[in-house]
């Protein structure tokens, strides 16, 4: 059985269906971050990537994308046995993984400053001219922190924006699921991405990481995880005032309003809180329903959990993997437990399977109030509570109440609705009538406790770079 936490020398990465050990890998530890740092910072200073020209990098990042598409199904099958997710999510992940790539090689051509009139007139002095322009340079060095949810995704999300900005990495991936970032490196030094451009380190979290976030040498952490870890990394980037970008935990809202497409928004629902067995921080996991749809809503959602079918990612019918750890199980079980002994009812599922790996039944909860845990913490798992609402201005207070503000969507045809409830609602991304919609392009990231800064987008690239005024008197 694969252990949950080491503390030690080495680690085992491990199938989540079986519990089987894929590989033993070594926690590099300080030592490993400090020679990659300096490696990345070296070569930085050699122009060894921003040395070839903007063109020539794109071109490159590029690359990187097509050999993605071109290995893709072998990187699913890694994926999926590191990480349990369904072959089907895999290869969705992975092919947005190249289109990181594709839409950043595009920006890197574009990446300028500006030229700026100004003039100055000091007191008794002629009038003085100036040429002053401003220059976007990348931060030398940035540590890329990965979670173990979605791998390949979170890595290209990270890689691909600080590549396009000119930053050398030290990546960390999770120590969980290490495998598909490994090899996604080795693709970028195949795409033509020099070497100690881009540094791989290892490692749990408590050593290797923290590494990664003490060093001096580290400009930008760039971190996805949970909310109690970014606090973690928030004080630990005091030392130099490290730039930091966080993308955190959350607790989506998802409102059903009476004039909805009930159809569609019971299979929207579903599938937005238990796809990748509800192992995602932008997961619907808190559905308010209006009380006039409330049974036909939990009846239909309960149907789909029911009819899911769990077992290992890697066979054709399986809809849902396992949990990533017996730790993780233990913690989603733990809710489910707590809540129905404070009186919620479990509607549908709430079982842990009886076999190897760590599965967990998709499970709706209901008669929950808002004091309850399982209301107010993120549970990453397949577990959607459900609660009737009266009107508009009572949902949106309950779906606003939450230190979390990462997402948050609604079913309506009501166009002014759809958009006045949008301002209303506090998060960084907002779904009408479709749920977990992200896309390179737009900016993602969490309001409240759910992160620092965004993700994808101008947005995403800006966050490695910083602004240089220059002022040439003429
Ligand atoms: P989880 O508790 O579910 O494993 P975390 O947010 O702790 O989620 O982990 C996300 C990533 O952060 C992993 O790569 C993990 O190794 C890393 N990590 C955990 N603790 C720290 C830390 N103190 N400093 C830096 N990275 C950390």
């Amino acid at each position: 059985m694969a252990p949950d936490t080491q503390n030690s020398a080495t680690f085992d990465a491990y199938n989540p269906a079986t519990g089987e050990v894929i590989s033993t890998l070594a926690d590099d530890g300080k030592a490993g971050v400090d020679q990659a740092v300096r490696t990345a910072k070296d070569t930085f200073e050699r122009g060894a990537w921003n040395g070839l020209g903007a063109a020539h990098r794109a071109r490159i990042l590029w690359r990187v994308a097509d050999l993605i598409d071109q290995n893709a199904e072998e990187l699913a099958q890694l994926e999926t046995r590191n990480n349990g997710m369904p072959l089907s999510l895999a290869r969705v992940t992975i092919a947005g993984s190249a289109e990181k790539f594709r839409y950043n090689a595009g920006w890197i051509t574009k990446i300028h400053g500006k030229t700026t009139d100004i003039s100055s007139n000091p007191v008794g002095a002629g009038r003085q001219e100036f040429h002053a322009y401003t220059r976007k340079e990348p931060i030398p060095v940035a540590g890329l922190i990965t979670p173990w949810n979605v791998p390949i995704s979170m890595a290209c999300a990270k890689l691909a924006p600080a590549l396009a900005a000119g930053s050398h990495c030290v990546i960390k991936p999770a120590e969980q699921t290490p495998l598909t970032t490994m090899r996604i490196v080795e693709l970028l030094a195949q795409a033509g991405v020099p070497e100690g451009v881009v540094n791989l380190v290892n490692g749990f979290g408590a050593t290797t990481g923290s590494a990664l976030v003490d060093h001096a040498d580290v400009g930008k952490i760039s971190f996805t995880g949970s909310t109690i870890t970014g606090k973690r990394i928030v004080q630990a980037a005091a030392g130099n005032l490290k730039r930091v970008t966080l993308e955190l935990g959350g607790k989506s809202p998802i409102v059903i309003f009476d004039d909805a497409d009930v159809d569609a928004a019971i299979r929207g629902a579903a599938m937005g809180i238990f796809v990748n067995s509800g192992q995602a921080c932008i997961v619907g996991s808190r559905l308010f329903v209006h009380r006039s749809l409330f049974d036909r809503v939990v009846d239909g959602i309960g149907k789909i959990a029911s009819a899911m079918v769990l077992g290992d990612g890697a066979a054709p019918t399986t809809q849902l993997g396992p949990l990533i750890s017996k730790r993780q199980l233990d913690c989603v079980k733990g809710f489910v437990d707590d809540a129905r002994a404070d009186g919620a009812a479990i509607t549908a599922g709430g079982q842990v399977l009886d076999r190897p790996g760590y599965f967990m039944q998709p499970t709706v909860v209901t008669r929950v109030s808002p004091d309850m845990s399982i209301f107010r913490d993120e549970v990453f798992g397949p577990v959607l509570t459900v609660i009737p609402f009266d009107d508009e201005q009572e949902v949106v207070a309950l779906a606003n109440d939450s230190r979390y503000g990462l997402a948050a969507g609604m079913w309506t045809r009501d166009v002014k609705r759809a958009h006045r409830v949008a301002r209303a609602l506090q998060a960084g991304t907002v779904w009408v009538n479709c749920q977990l919609v992200t896309n390179e392009a737009m900016p993602f990231g969490g309001h409240k406790q759910s992160g620092w800064g965004c993700e994808n987008g101008a947005e995403g690239i800006e966050a490695y770079m910083q602004t240089k005024s220059v002022f040439v008197a003429l």
